[in-house]
């Protein structure tokens, strides 16, 4: 399965990741990906640029560099509280998508009910087009529940290829997730989660995973262009 798009990657303003956006973008043409989103971590990430970086990206950055589509995106925190995302509703209603994702300490751990209930929290706000790395054994889930709610929400659930790397324990959660996924005909995302340029593009593992649960193909957003073109416009 070859994927055009690679919508969850870091540039420098994520403070814990080493390329720039050009790197990044260059990194995408070599790759062949024709789309490269851009979604660095929230300002509740220790180390992240504020939110002046987002709203500069949205302003600045141009449609397409090095001949590679850039959708101008972030990973937001989920906090939970008010407010609900570590970055303001007026900035995001400029970006092209947001990602939505729990990160330790930033997100408090709760009770899987608890969990599925933030998450299902989260999927009412319609900026958010993906829930990223929702294997994430910190925070235990209830996964059937999780899946009915993206379904209900039109959300597409991340396969996150970095899950291999960092979040191991995690792993079985993203099979059930991957077979329930399957059941309520929910679209996923395959994504890097790149750090450096040379992850840009870098799936392998995460395909590897939908092609052993038999997940159907035509139900991955960033292979359907179609489906993909219905959530993103491009
Ligand atoms: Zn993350
Ligand atoms: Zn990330």
């Amino acid at each position: 399965m070859k994927i055009f798009a690679d919508l969850h990657t870091h540039t420098l303003a994520s403070g814990h990741a080493f390329s720039t956006l050009k790197e990044n973008a260059l990194a995408a043409k070599e790759k062949g990906l024709e789309i490269l989103g851009v979604s660095d971590h929230g300002p509740a990430m220790s180390g992240a640029f504020p939110e002046n970086n987002f709203s500069a990206l949205a302003f600045f950055c141009p449609e397409y560099l090095e001949g590679v589509r850039i959708l101008k995106g972030a990973e937001l925190n989920i906090l939970g509280g008010d407010p609900f995302f570590d970055l303001s509703f007026e900035l995001l209603q400029r970006l092209d998508y947001v990602i939505a994702s729990m990160h330790k300490p930033i997100t408090s751990q709760k009770t899987a009910r608890e969990t599925t209930d933030l998450y299902i929290e989260t999927m009412k706000y319609d900026f958010v087009k993906i829930i990223g790395h929702a294997d994430n054994a910190d925070y235990v889930m209830e996964i059937e529940r999780f899946v009915e709610a993206c379904k209900h929400y039109q959300k597409i659930i991340e396969i996150n290829n970095s899950s291999f790397v960092v979040r191991k324990s995690g792993l079985e959660n993203m099979r059930s997730i991957l077979k329930s996924a399957k059941k309520y005909q929910v679209p996923v995302i395959v994504n890097s989660d790149a750090h450096i340029y040379t992850d840009i593009g870098k799936v392998d593992l995460a395909v590897k995973v939908i092609a052993e649960e038999k997940f159907p193909e035509d139900l991955v957003v960033n292979y359907n262009r179609d489906l993909f073109k219905a959530y993103f416009g491009v």
